[in-house]
């Protein structure tokens, strides 16, 4: 037993050690990235298992992803066996679906139902489009994305409609406040929720159910938090109403309140946007009297380079506590630093230079990162590892499950699921195509709001419905006839995957997709198939009991009863499917394989390490968000944002941007980010820093276009953007075609939105006939109709 308790210790510095080993009041560990915050919490749930007797069903730790919580898992799984399978480690909303699944029969003043529908932004966003409609609400001057953030906002703070309503302190308050109530009295009658709703409800659960609150209290003894920088106010209140003291028992031995830990770093507070607050960290001490702090101050991460780059750029953010942080890895090379023509030489030379690591230095594709600011960087990237082969995955971008074809088979599944569900259902009523148009579609609108009934209700009685057209009628009721079907066969306990197959089936909307001549159509049949294969994994995995990396925590009486039947149905599966984070897309590393690169934007990667990093797109303007250069609290946190992005390499960390880069067709001169500027510049061995644009020096150290070396008059041309002012530049549909250049000659060197800069090395036709053959250096030779192409003389 000793010996275990030493192999449980192991590789702990001192005050790791003792948050491992702490018990009684609250603690909490604040400490730099890469201080083994994620490590110690993993070893703390290993350490009360097999040493302090707790049971593994009382633990519950939140992280922040579903990857994260997989990881998790199957590190405590290996330090102490199998028995840890009756953890729940989730994350927060994770939590709160099982616990709302669970007790909602005590609280039917919810008016939800156990198989409620989650619905994710995109539904929320339509729900909110027809409410404001039928408010008769300004979409231009409230847009429906905008009023739903102000909901998000109030529900993480727990203000439920009534309350905002009553706090309105003008008329554009009160239209929100309106909105809001409204938009939720629909969810109910829907039988669904939102995301921020899961946690709202769960916390007013345990607010107005007495017993279910002390059954939680009395079931979870160990509460453990990751990341907890990023909580909102809602997640907060949760984990106190989940750690609170239990209500004395007359006549019990008093139970003493759950333990709880909690580990983050205010530096990493990156979901502001969300509603996170980062005074929940900073007040932790306050909120839990009795509280310990632990620091951490070691990092085990990373090199003493990359940690001096990281601790240099987030000292320019104010009103910090300090923080020491310092390596064990003394030096480690120097940051690689490049600046590129344009974003599709930022990307080949990142690929060349993944490839030169894996040939040369032996490091394994999986190894390597690249991370972006936003989602729609990827798309360079991924042109050039297709064309170069080399292996790579996309975790977020245009997500599968935002697709339009996997949102319509999906709205038909949970449409089956659930049938009072009216967004999904009115969703696909006329998809495919089936000639029901939307004078009939509001006639079934109208009948359900008079009868006081579902949209479901109203197809299924469409013959008593006035006004509707008898072809319509007929359509309908064959509608009626195909869901009515479905949900037979689900009815008769078909798994998941052979419903998804006779939706796809039976509705027509495969046959309408491969009748099309239009090539995106076949991606989108690809894209089906893709989604049926994902729902036979799933139906395949529900068979397997024993899996150490199970995705959701069970217990053991769940367990047993998986062991018998394995839950394939519907409802599991679209649940699953709700609840898949980005991040978890991520590939599980196989230590045989050489893997794939990954590419995601900067806030997926919290949490994570890899040995190189390439932290692109290093521009202002993109890098700090255009968004935030003129907000100082979004500067911070973007700034925060860097740090995470610095901390996540192990060895090597690269740093690029482009000079040009091409936003919405037009070409954007973007100056070198200002947090390049903060890492001391004896770290960074620039490989290339100027790009030579004719007269025009654009320089790493180009902020403000101060190396400009040709200006007005003097430059290439008059009216070529001055640097930094084509920023956002988004031109209206049709202008710029004006300005397409009509003559051009061999030799001229021309700008092309996506393909970048190149020399005209032959010419051809004339007028509306004009073509030009440019030279793109690697982006090959390619012949533009000069009509169309959307090009630049230089
Ligand atoms: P972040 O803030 O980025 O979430 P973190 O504080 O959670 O980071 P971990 O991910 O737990 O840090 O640890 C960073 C790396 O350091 C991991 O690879 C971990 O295994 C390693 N590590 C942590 N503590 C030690 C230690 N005492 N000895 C050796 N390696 C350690
Ligand atoms: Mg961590």
């Amino acid at each position: 037993p000793d010996e275990d308790e030493a192999r449980l210790l192991e590789g702990l510095n001192g005050p790791q050690r003792e948050a491992v080993v702490h018990t009684g009041g609250p603690v909490l560990v604040v400490a730099g990235a890469g201080s083994g915050k994620t490590r110690v919490l993993t070893r703390r749930i290993a350490h009360l298992i097999s040493r302090c007797g707790v049971h593994p069903g009382s633990v519950l730790a939140i992280t922040f992803t579903n990857k994260a919580a997989a990881e998790m898992r199957a590190r405590v799984t290996a330090l102490v066996g199998r028995r840890a399978r009756a953890m729940w480690v989730s994350t927060f909303h994770s939590a709160c679906v099982r616990i709302l699944r669970a007790e909602l029969g005590e609280a039917p003043e919810f008016g939800l139902r156990r198989n409620f529908s989650i619905y994710d932004d995109a539904d929320a966003r339509r729900l909110m489009a027809l409410v404001l409609r039928d408010e008769d609400v300004d979409a231009k001057k409230f847009p429906p994305r905008s009023v739903l953030a102000r909901v998000s906002n109030a529900k993480n703070e727990l203000t439920g409609p009534a309350e905002a309503l009553a706090d309105a302190a003008s008329g554009n308050d009160e239209l929100h406040a309106r909105a809001y109530a409204e938009y939720d009295r629909r969810l109910r009658a829907a039988n669904a929720v939102d995301f921020d709703d899961l946690i709202m409800l769960t916390v007013r659960l345990l607010r107005t159910h007495p017993d279910v609150r002390e059954k939680y209290r009395r079931r979870f003894r160990q509460v453990l938090v990751d990341e907890y920088q990023d909580t909102n106010h809602a997640q907060y209140m949760l984990i106190r109403e989940l750690c609170s003291p239990l209500d004395p028992v007359p006549g019990a031995p008093a139970v003493p309140p759950p333990e709880l830990m909690v580990v983050g770093d205010s530096d990493q507070s990156i979901y502001s946007f969300r509603g996170a607050d980062v005074r929940n960290i900073l007040d932790f001490e306050k909120d839990f009297p009795g509280a310990r702090t632990i620091l951490l101050e070691q990092n085990y991460r990373s090199t003493q380079t990359i940690l001096s780059a990281a601790n240099a750029v987030i000292g320019n953010n104010p009103d910090r506590p300090a923080k020491k942080l310092w390596s064990s890895v003394s030096g480690g090379e120097r940051i690689i630093g490049y600046v590129s023509d344009t974003e599709h030489d930022e990307a080949r030379w990142v690929a060349d230079e993944i490839d030169r690591l894996h040939d040369e230095e032996g490091c394994k594709y999986s190894d390597t990162a690249v991370f972006y600011r936003t989602n729609a960087q990827s798309r360079p990237f991924e042109e050039v590892f297709i064309r170069l082969g080399l292996p790579y995955r996309v975790v977020g971008g245009v997500r599968f499950y935002e697709r339009r074809e996997v949102r319509d088979a999906l709205s038909y599944l949970r449409a089956i699921a659930n049938p009072v569900d009216d967004v999904s259902v009115r969703r696909i009523l006329n998809v495919p195509k089936r000639g029901i148009g939307a004078r009939a579609e509001a006639a079934l609108e109208v009948f359900a709001a008079d009868e006081g009934i579902a949209f479901t209700e109203a197809v299924d009685r469409v013959d008593e419905v006035p006004g509707m057209a008898t072809r319509s009628t007929r359509q309908v009721r064959a509608f009626g006839e195909l869901m009515r079907g479905l949900r037979g066969l689900v009815e008769q306990g078909a798994p998941a995957d052979q419903v998804l197959a006779a939706v796809l089936k039976d509705s027509g909307l495969l046959d309408e997709l491969k009748a099309s001549k239009d090539p995106q159509d076949q991606t989108r049949v690809e894209n089906l198939v893709e989604l049926v294969a994902v729902a036979q994994e799933f139906v395949a995995q529900a068979h397997v009991v024993d899996l150490e990396a199970d995705q959701v925590a069970v217990d053991d009486e769940e367990l047993d009863a998986r062991a018998l039947e394995g839950d394939d149905s519907l409802g599991v599966f679209l649940e699953r499917i709700a609840l898949v984070a980005d991040s978890d897309q991520i590939p599980d590393a196989d230590p045989d394989s050489p893997g794939v690169v990954t590419l995601m934007t900067l806030h997926t990667a919290k949490g994570l390490e890899f040995d190189n990093v390439f932290l692109t797109g290093m521009e202002d303007g993109v890098f700090p968000h255009m968004r935030a250069l003129a907000s100082k609290d979004e500067l911070a946190e973007e700034r925060r944002l860097s740090y995470v992005g610095i901390t996540r390499a192990r060895r090597r960390l690269y740093v690029s941007r482009a000079a040009v880069r091409s936003a919405w067709g037009a070409p954007q001169y973007n100056p070198a980010s200002r947090f390049l500027e903060e890492i001391p510049a004896e770290l960074i061995d620039w490989q290339r820093t100027a790009v030579e644009l004719d007269g025009w020096t654009l320089s790493a150290g180009a902020r403000t276009g101060a190396s400009r070396r040709a200006a007005g008059a003097s430059g290439p041309r008059d009216d070529a953007p001055a640097f930094g002012s084509g920023r956002g530049h988004m031109p209206a549909s049709g202008a710029g075609r004006d300005s397409r250049i009509v003559s051009l000659e061999a030799g001229d060197r021309v700008l092309h939105p996506s393909f970048g800069l190149g020399t005209v090395v032959a010419t051809s036709g004339s007028g509306d006939n004009a073509k030009a053959d440019v030279d793109f250096g690697s982006g090959g030779v390619k012949r533009l109709a000069l009509r169309f192409a959307p090009l630049e003389k230089l």
